[in-house]
């Protein structure tokens, strides 16, 4: 498929402009014009979930690339099927192209966290990191770059109401008649000894859930989008393309159903505290619960990242952080030899770091025993 895309020039220069996260305006790079974005007074909607995954077209969509012509230079080149926006590979002008799927965002978070402000925090947070590769930090300081993407997500609201089984455990005391050796001798003695009582119980609790936020995009992994989580979705504003212009925005590829299925996840998790909570008592078992799911609604929106990935010994790591908060978040190497030393320490001997090398396969204990270890 052919696309043309679409770019915004500075009123004085004709440069194209980008949004900055800074100005939160549209800045020229070139005379230093802001053109301030038109604020809209529209409101932000939630959608009938319901009536969306009826109306859904389950047909196959083609994953094709996407041709994308540049509005400065002509030169055409291809995105990703999901690519909504980027820059031109040849001048470096901003690229927005079209929506294509069903469900478009109809509202966003501005990036709010410059790029140096994000290779900031990044470079504070690898330093702060216990157990990684010394080198690594001065790695960074040279080759970081810094990928700035609006990626998608769902939010989902839902009123739930859950019935439950399960069982209620309270602790008791009884006093037993043990033997004991006392100076060499045996003894009998009466000891305390704790018992739990477990009664049989059923019950409801109800839920309101407002912004279950769910990664839909499968550009960097679900464990990375979610731990970037909060977002403070109560300042989301309506969609413009103007925010896009000089980063890199996808569409979802990860659908509305799936989303409110990995939604669910989410909130049965905080569902079974609440039954805990309900039941009561020292200890809890939920044997069985069932939910019903009312005035279900959903958002389709668009959320800045700061992305980058790395090479370090032939391995790819990725890390992430929120362009909202500059909450940061990733995978990282480790130094063996630190943890080797630790090991080394904790079992009293120089032996760990020795067993180490020889055994990758208890590295991975290892990692947690000594982060746990550490704090
Ligand atoms: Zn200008
Ligand atoms: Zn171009």
């Amino acid at each position: 498929m052919k696309f043309k895309s679409i770019n915004f020039t500075c009123k004085h220069c004709g440069a194209p402009l980008r949004f900055s996260p800074i100005h939160n305006s549209l800045d020229c790079e070139f005379c230093g014009t802001q053109e301030s974005i038109e604020e809209s007074v529209e409101r932000i909607k939630e959608y009938d979930l319901q009536e969306a995954l009826a109306h859904l077209k389950h047909h196959h969509e083609q994953e094709i690339s996407k041709e994308v012509s540049c509005s400065k230079c002509a030169a055409t080149f291809n995105m990703t099927p999901y690519s909504v926006s980027s820059n031109c590979p040849y001048c470096g002008t901003p690229a927005i192209t079209n929506f294509v799927k069903e469900i478009t965002p109809k509202s966003l978070l501005p990036f709010h966290i410059s790029e140096k402000k994000a290779h900031d925090l990044f470079k504070k947070w690898i330093g702060s990191l216990w157990l990684a590769p010394s080198k690594l930090k001065k790695f960074f300081e040279s080759n970081q770059k810094l990928k700035g993407y609006y990626l998608p997500y769902w939010t989902y609201d839902a009123d739930t109401y859950t019935n439950y089984h399960g069982q209620r455990g309270d602790i008791y005391y009884v006093q037993v008649q043990k033997t004991v050796m006392v100076d060499g001798r045996q003894e009998r003695r009466t000891v305390q000894e704790s018992r739990i009582r477990w009664t049989p119980v059923s019950g409801h609790v109800s839920n309101s859930f407002d912004d279950i936020t769910i990664g839909a995009s499968k550009t960097i992994s679900n464990t990375i989008l979610d731990n970037l989580s909060p977002w403070h979705t109560e300042v989301l504003v309506p969609f413009n393309p103007k925010y896009l212009s000089g980063f890199d925005s996808e569409e979802y590829t990860i659908g509305l159903d799936n989303g409110f299925e990995l939604a669910k996840v989410k909130m049965t998790h905080i569902i079974r505290q609440d039954i805990r909570d309900d039941i009561g008592g020292d200890q809890q078992q939920i044997s069985h619960l069932s939910t019903q799911y009312n005035n279900t609604s959903y958002k389709n929106v668009l959320f800045p990242i700061w992305t980058a990935e790395f090479k370090w010994k032939n391995k790819m790591y990725n890390y992430a952080i929120n362009g909202q908060t500059g909450k940061v978040t990733g995978e990282r190497p480790y130094s063996w030899l630190k943890i080797a030393a630790i090991v080394g320490t904790l079992s009293g001997g120089a032996g760990g770091a020795v067993y180490v090398d020889q055994h990758p396969e208890v590295i991975q204990e290892i990692k947690s025993i000594s982060l746990e270890y550490l704090g």
